[in-house]
Parts: C-alpha cells; structure tokens; sequence
C-alpha cells in the first residue's frame, strides 16, 4: 500500500496536468505541491523535501531529462516518476535518471500502481548547498576582452556559468547563478604556479628592502 501521507512534487508545464494529478492525488490523502519547470521544482525541494517527484520531461526552462539527473546527484533518497506522453509502455527510457515512467494519459490506477512500486528509501536530509562553506575556485581564465573571469558551477543546479571577477580576490564574495537565481558564495584561489610567482616575488621584494 502506498504510504498516504508522503509529500508528492508534480512538475509539469501544462497547468491541466499539475491540477488533475493534484486534486486526484490530494483526495487519496497526499500532500501535494507543484512546480512548471526544473528550476522552480528545485526551489520548491530546498522549502521542503518531498518523498516522491513525479516530472514531464520536455518543459522550457530545465527540462525533466536534467532536473531528474540533478535530484539524482544531489537528491538520491528522493522516488523519481518520469512521464511523457512521447514514450509508451512502463520502462524508464534510455538516459532518464527515473526509479519509474508514467506515460502520460494512462488512468489514475495505473499511477497509483507506479507509487505503490517505488523503491523504498532511508529519509534524506539535503545536502547543505554550501551557505557555509564558500566554493573554491580557481583564478584560470579570462573571458573575450581579456577580463578576467572564473567558472563557476552552480551548487543548486549544477549549471556552470562565466564570472567576471576583474581583479577580486578575497573570501566569501558573493554572486547569483545566471540559471536558477540562487545566492553562491564562494572565494577565489590563486592557481600553484601563480601563487608560487607571488610568493617568490614577495621574497625578492623582501630582501631588496633589507
Ligand atoms: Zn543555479
């Protein structure tokens, strides 16, 4: 029997399936939240963890295909239902990081067999997405006017982006991801060779002023 009280995440971008699949799975006694695409689906896990996600797969924004390889990395304990009305039959499809597929459009007993044979997973606490613990990042390039930039990878949804650092450097600088919106805090590192340079530089400028 599934469990009536675990909290269900639908991610849908069509607003007739994320009211049907809600009302029908509320009535049943789950606690149901929504979101219309990836970005704003991993929002709503960092306000609660849900136990179960079911998601479509196309949708603008981030897609079903990355937002389940991302709760994969970053979620493993969470149950993935992928669903599509592109596929048919009940095998996930090749590269979709989903415990189960749901095609869209088949009956609500059909669904409820589905989250009924889920794998069954320890609670998961979040992983800490590192509001304490600024990214290291390394000061390696520059971007096509010669700025200088850094990568950084996005610790909620795992998307790089280019940042202009100029000549920053220092501890817990403070950036937002060009994809999701969140807050990164992160510090930047001068590469070995760089700092060996400095401090050799630093040493020659010592003993010249002795
Ligand atoms: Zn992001």
């Amino acid at each position: 029997m599934p469990d009536t009280q675990a909290r269900i995440l639908i991610v849908d971008d069509e607003p007739s399936i994320r009211m049907s699949m809600a009302l029908i799975l509320t009535q049943l006694g789950y606690h149901v939240r929504s979101a219309v695409e990836g970005f704003s689906a991993l929002r709503a896990i960092r306000e609660e963890m849900p136990v179960i996600l079911i998601t479509d797969l196309n949708m603008p924004g981030m897609s079903g295909f990355e937002l389940l390889s991302v709760i994969w990395r970053r979620f493993p304990s969470i149950q993935k239902i992928a669903m599509s009305g592109a596929y048919s039959g009940n095998v996930v499809p090749s590269g979709v990081a989903a415990d189960a597929f749901y095609p869209k459009g088949s009956s609500t007993s059909e669904l409820l067999r589905i989250i009924g044979a889920l794998p069954q997973r320890e609670p998961h606490a979040a992983q800490p997405c590192s509001a304490s613990a600024p990214l290291r990042i390394d000061r390696d390039g520059h971007n096509w006017s010669s700025e200088a930039c850094v990568t950084i990878a996005c610790p909620h949804c795992l998307r790089a982006f280019p940042q202009s650092i100029g000549t920053t450097s220092g501890f817990a600088l403070e950036t937002f991801c060009t994809h999701c919106g969140n807050s990164i805090q992160y510090t930047i590192v001068e590469p070995p060779g760089l700092r060996r340079a400095w401090t050799v530089d630093r040493a020659q400028n010592a003993s010249l002023s002795i």
